[in-house]
């Protein structure tokens, strides 16, 4: 599928909600869309790697693109800093792509209100906060402190999430990726 026109197209909510199957899926499928790589301060997980999905770096390397202004938004999510580089965003937008951002919600709102580029926000929900606990659970990567506390944070954001334009209840991922798909080929 082709997006018209060039926007940024915002993919939010909680950790284990589906957010990275979604945004692997669209990519494969969209042409002219392109992801944005965010920089991040967290440890790489062995499945990843460097400027794949994240570009490591140090807290002092973050500290310095900070203070360059690179980062159309950037926030501390789990005790590690994420930032999304706006040269990139930039430079794709030059070349009438859009862009994919896979971010919390804190950042999801600031870049909504930054009004510099068109957004098209969504965010996806769990079916219950039970089974986003459980797919937390399984992904086997986390400490149950660190499950309990993403499903504090969780229910923090499903009450933030009226800001977004499109909320998206992600039971069944095909169910849930196809809703995505036809509000971006409606756009
Ligand atoms: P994880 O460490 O599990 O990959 O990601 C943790 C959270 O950080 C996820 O909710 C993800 O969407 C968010 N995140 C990833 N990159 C960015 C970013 O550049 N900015 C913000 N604000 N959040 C991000």
């Amino acid at each position: 599928m082709n997006i018209k026109g060039k926007y940024l197209i915002i993919i939010s909510g909680p950790s284990g909600v589906g957010k990275s199957s979604i945004t692997k899926q669209l990519l494969l499928n969209c042409k002219n869309l392109d992801f944005s790589i965010s920089f991040t301060t967290r440890e790489k997980r062995p499945s990843e790697t460097n400027n794949d999905h994240y570009s490591f770096v140090s807290k002092k390397e973050f500290e310095n693109l900070i203070n360059q202004n690179a980062f159309l938004e950037y926030e501390e999510v789990h005790g590690n800093y994420y930032g999304t580089p706006i040269k990139p965003i930039e430079d794709s937008i030059k070349f009438n792509h859009s862009v994919l951002l896979d971010i919390d919600v804190k950042g999801a709102y600031s870049v909504i209100n930054t009004n510099h580029f068109d957004c098209i926000s969504f965010f996806i929900r769990p079916p219950s906060i039970d089974t986003l606990r459980e797919r937390l659970l399984n992904r086997g990567d986390m400490t149950s402190d660190e499950i309990e506390n993403r499903t504090i944070e969780a229910k923090n954001e499903i009450i933030k999430s009226t800001y977004f334009d499109h909320l998206i209840v992600n039971d069944s991922f095909d169910e849930c990726y196809q809703d995505i798909e036809k509000i971006l080929l409606g756009i």
